[in-house]
């Protein structure tokens, strides 16, 4: 049964009957329909979410009592986890476990700011003055309606790492999820039903880009963008916020360096960048996509990595023992083939994979792919493939390597392994990325900032900057005197 929008607290229908096929991409068959709503549902979503902002008890509510909601959500994301996780693998393509892991990770998500709420009733911060007359206060307040528009790669996790900041903050929401993964931000709306959140305050509403996203993102009653997702949407998204001034927030693509130095462990260094590129078929907006190789270890590195990558287990996410699952859908199936063909035609050399695995005649499958050679101007080192695709190079003086990671439009994250502490944080502050790892790459804390640098993204989600990101900061200033002021009366 195609599932209904969630609105002002109820399940309700579209006034378009226009649906959206959900595709397993391990078999390529339909397995489900959503709604594909329409800009006069956005109004209805985004009015739900006006009235209880400006009506409701939510921004007034203690941040103690918006985390009491919180942690319920939490638990209850931890008690469906096995649901949530088979159907982010059936929709998205990803590993069982990987599934899982994100499961738990968005429960985390809530469990954090749950905490952080509780914060905001105690973040009156004092502002001493030179003049005594005065007593100033700078004080949090939640900024008010949010539009959330979020990607399919971590379809359930995305969801949380803006649903939770912005409730506890006190914000309201309308959460448009990507069409072609949004079944477990059902489940989340069927959880904060559950839980009893206050009619309107979190409103979820499936549908395309093109009609439910520019809707959302152009509705004059919306008062925060917050985005994650590809960089020419992101530019679209801020040409809509431009005309009425809306705070906004981008998450967006990458081209992540990894730069190795002949010191390094190369098994340590291999399986980094593996779980860099391999990882969610590669598709992370952080993945290392580019790999730089001090030249007397890259022979070696190459021979281990080309090695291992052969040896990934490939299939469906639900099989046991897969490391690597299809690709979203076709669409992007056939973005990466093209990209990996485009990259040759300009020079590349294909060290492993570029294929489909001849045993999975279904689904979009793409095997582990090495690509070596190419120059740093090729395609397939400067822009986003998304998918199981690395690019690797040679490189002689540190200088170097820095400057050919620096050589991009993309800022997200980088890194950096060399066994010499002093080199790697020298080389860390120099990198021009919002997010750089020492001797790893990928692992994400909650407490921590993410967000990119240049075309990579505005702003930070996660840890308190995410809380920030749904807050407007009042100045409330007394004059502690009755005496007349003095400008026009004097006494
Ligand atoms: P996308 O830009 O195609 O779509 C993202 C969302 O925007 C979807 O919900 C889509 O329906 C919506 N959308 C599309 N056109 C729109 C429009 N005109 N107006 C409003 N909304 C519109 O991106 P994607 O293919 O879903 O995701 C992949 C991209 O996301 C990659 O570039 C990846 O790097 C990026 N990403 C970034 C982060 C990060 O934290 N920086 C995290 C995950 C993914």
């Amino acid at each position: 049964m195609t599932k209904q929008l969630y609105i002002g607290g109820e399940w309700v229908g579209s006034t378009s009957s226009e649906r959206i096929p959900v595709i397993n991409p391990s078999t390529e068959e339909v397995f489900d329909y959503i709604v594909a709503a329409n800009a006069d549902d956005i109004d209805t979503a985004v009015k739900a979410a006006r009235e209880a902002f400006d009506s409701g008890p939510w921004p007034n509510m203690k941040g103690a009592e918006r985390a009491v909601l919180l942690r319920q959500i939490a638990a209850k994301i931890t008690e469906r986890k096995a649901e949530l996780a088979r159907l982010e693998v059936m929709d998205n393509g990803k590993p069982y476990p990987e599934a899982e892991w994100d499961i738990e990770d968005a429960a985390g998500t809530f469990s954090f700011y749950a905490d952080l709420a509780e914060s905001l009733d105690d973040s009156d911060e004092v502002i001493p003055l030179a003049d005594e007359r005065f007593s100033c206060k700078a004080v949090k307040e939640p900024l008010g309606v949010a539009g959330a528009i979020i990607p399919w790669n971590f379809p359930l996790l995305m969801a949380a790492w803006k649903v939770a900041p912005a409730l506890a903050a006190g914000c309201t929401m309308v959460l448009k999820p990507s069409e072609v993964t949004s079944l477990t931000a059902l489940v989340l709306a069927e959880i904060v039903d559950e839980v009893k959140l206050p009619p309107g305050v979190l409103n979820i509403v499936t549908g395309s880009g093109a009609d439910a996203g520019r809707a959302l993102s152009e509705h004059p009653g919306v008062d925060k963008l917050a985005f994650t997702g590809s960089v020419p949407t992101g530019a679209t998204i801020m040409r809509a916020a431009a005309t009425e001034i809306k705070n906004i927030s981008l998450e967006l693509g990458g081209k992540s360096p990894f730069i190795v130095f002949a010191d390094s462990d190369i098994e340590a260094a291999v399986e980094w960048i593996m779980f860099g590129i391999f990882w969610n078929q590669g598709q992370v907006c952080s993945a290392t996509s580019r790999v730089l190789v001090e030249a007397s270890i890259y022979p070696q590195l190459l021979e281990r990595l080309v090695e291992e990558a052969a040896k990934i287990t490939i299939g469906a996410g639900h099989e046991a023992g897969t490391l690597l699952g299809p690709l979203v859908n076709e669409s992007q199936y056939q973005k990466v083939l093209t990209a990996i063909e485009t990259g040759v035609a300009k020079g590349a050399v294909i060290a492993c994979g570029g294929q489909r695995p001849a045993e999975l005649k279904t689904g979009y499958y793409l095997q582990p792919t090495v690509l070596v050679d190419m120059q740093e101007n090729n395609p397939v080192w400067q822009e986003e493939i998304f998918g199981p695709v690395v690019c690797v190079k040679p490189f002689t003086a540190e200088s170097d390597a820095v400057r050919m990671a620096n050589n991009s439009r993309f800022g997200l994250a980088a890194a950096v392994m060399s066994r010499d502490d002093e080199r790697c944080d020298r080389v860390a502050r120099q990198l021009r990325a919002g997010i750089v790892w020492i001797n790893c790459s990928q692992p994400t804390f909650t407490e921590a900032p993410w967000g990119g640098y240049k075309q990579s993204g505005i702003g930070r989600e996660l840890g308190h900057w995410g809380l920030n990101n749904y807050l407007e900061t009042k100045q409330i200033t007394k004059y502690d005197s009755d005496a007349p002021w003095g400008w026009y009366i004097r006494s």
